[in-house]
């Protein structure tokens, strides 16, 4: 079962580890939309740029077919041509006619140094435009040759501003930088988030576009508040919902053990019941034999030719005192079920130990086994039942017969009778093996028992009795061997007297 600040602290671990998580997804997303703003701003600077150079080209073909229009070039007309495109076209910051046949080549319009101009014309043919960066890269100047009369006298040259040439209305992203310069010269290397080639022939210029947005951009504050309280209140309903369950879990499991409970107290009662039916069975079945003997021994009798009615008396006798011993027993068992007064008279015990050996010895005795009557001259009263207290004496006189039947040497047992310091005293030893060592503590316990088919409720039943004759029934060890119960009871005068006194 999992404890609730174990729980806790696992819940509370997987809020931060999910709030982490968000936060990385939300960082990655806006890294993604960031990079795809940027590739979308990019791409429309390339296109504007690309026709921007593409207007290049225009301005340089229409300038060279107006210089090779006369012969000289009509420089005037050029110049005014020039100065409305460079009006038109800020990012065209100059615009020169350099002629190539004079030495040094000489700057017509003078805005070029015409030594550089005549040197990139040098290397290009007719069609051919040559661009170079100028002014520490900050300016591209272009130059084209034109031909007249198939020899290229002049060359026309256009400086554009980079800056300008680069800058648009599109605002790009923020934290976003464009670069334009010429391809040849772009750092290698250098990661760009974003670089295309312009797509123009004459003029091999690149764009990247740089930004300043980190790499693990942070989500702004109002997500990660959300976020954060997001979780907790997950991290709350989980917790509820764990605990929760939790709680049916134990529950359920309670309820489990109760039923299981209740099965086994069932079970229980219904053990006792039948181990209950079983002590009655028992009590009955010495009667219910010695019944059976004797009307077997009077069977015999009656089929012997001219046998005397009389002779059958004791065999009758016996049989009807022993039926009405069971009939006594099943009554007793049943006041005593009902927890009703017990039947108190006036009983000799010595009387009644003599009676009970009587009975014990009518049914067979263990092989080579005795039982005798012990009196030091006294007779002692008691008060208790008849028929209880002969149960008492009976079941204590059968366990020695039981012990004794195991017994190596003698098998005796004696029930004594006897009155000691102002109590009778009816004690019951055999010469057996003994109680075993751990049948000492709970001889009176209900069901213990270490006989295999017996059933443990002879002595708890003669406890019981004895107790509500107002005595005690101990057991133990003789000395000499074998097991000795003594009961002890108050002599019928004290027991009248504290029975008057109460
Ligand atoms: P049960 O005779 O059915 O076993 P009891 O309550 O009469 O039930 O006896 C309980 C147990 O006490 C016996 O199983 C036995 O171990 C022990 N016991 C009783 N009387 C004697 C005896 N005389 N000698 C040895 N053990 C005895």
């Amino acid at each position: 079962m999992m404890t609730g600040t174990r729980r806790r602290s696992i819940t509370l671990l997987s809020a931060v580890a999910l709030f982490g998580l968000a936060c990385v997804l939300s960082s990655l997303l806006l890294r993604q939309q960031a990079a795809a703003e940027l590739a979308k701003a990019g791409q429309t600077l390339h296109r504007l740029i690309s026709q921007r150079a593409d207007q290049h080209d225009a301005h340089l073909t229409s300038l060279s077919a107006l210089v090779q229009a006369a012969d000289p070039a009509p420089i005037a007309t050029v110049e005014q041509v020039a100065a409305s495109i460079t009006r038109f076209y800020p990012r065209i910051v100059g615009i020169d006619v350099v002629d190539l046949a004079t030495t040094p080549p000489a700057s017509l319009l003078d805005v070029t140094d015409p030594a550089i101009v005549a040197a990139e014309a040098a290397q290009a043919s007719g069609a051919t435009v040559r661009t170079r960066a100028i002014d520490d890269g900050t300016k591209l100047l272009l130059v084209k040759r034109a031909l007249t009369d198939g020899v290229g006298h002049y060359a026309i040259a256009l400086v554009i501003d980079i800056a300008r040439l680069a800058a648009s209305d599109v605002a790009l992203p923020e934290g976003a930088r464009a670069e334009l310069g010429l391809a040849e010269h772009a750092q290698a290397g250098k990661k760009a988030a974003f670089s295309a080639d312009i797509a123009s022939r004459t003029q091999p210029l690149r764009l990247s576009l740089a930004t300043t947005v980190p790499r693990w951009p942070t989500p702004p504050p109002a997500f990660l508040i959300v976020a954060a309280l997001l979780t907790a209140l997950g991290a709350l309903l989980v917790d509820r919902l764990l605990e929760a369950r939790a709680r049916a879990s134990e529950a359920a499991r309670k309820a489990a053990l109760a039923a299981q409970d209740a099965r086994l107290a069932h079970a229980g009662r219904v053990n006792a019941m039948g181990e209950l039916a079983s002590g009655i069975a028992h009590e009955l079945t010495q009667p219910l034999t010695a019944i059976l003997s004797h009307a077997q021994a009077g069977q015999r009798l009656v089929q012997r030719p001219g046998v005397e009615p009389a002779t059958l008396a004791p065999a009758l006798d016996a049989i009807a005192r022993n039926a009405k011993r069971a009939g006594e027993i099943l009554g007793r068992l049943r006041a005593w079920i009902s927890k009703s007064e017990p039947d108190l008279e006036i009983v000799d015990l010595a009387e009644l130990a003599r009676e009970v050996a009587h009975l014990l010895t009518t049914g067979a005795l263990p092989a080579g086994s005795s039982l005798k009557v012990e009196n030091d001259g006294s007779r002692p009263l008691v008060r208790a039942d008849r028929v209880q207290l002969e149960q008492v004496v009976f079941n204590l006189g059968r366990n020695g017969l039981d012990a004794v039947a195991e017994a190596k040497g003698e098998r005796i047992v004696t029930i004594a009778v006897a009155t000691e310091a102002g109590q009778a005293v009816l004690s019951v030893a055999d010469s057996g093996p003994g109680l075993p060592p751990d049948a000492q503590a709970r001889l009176f316990e209900p069901f213990f028992t270490t006989k295999p088919g017996g059933l443990g409720l002879g002595l708890a039943l003669c406890n019981r009795l004895i107790e509500r004759f107002g005595g005690t029934l101990d057991g133990g060890n003789a000395a000499a061997g074998g097991a000795v119960f003594s009961c002890r009871l108050p002599l019928a005068a004290e027991a009248i007297r504290r029975e008057a006194a109460e």
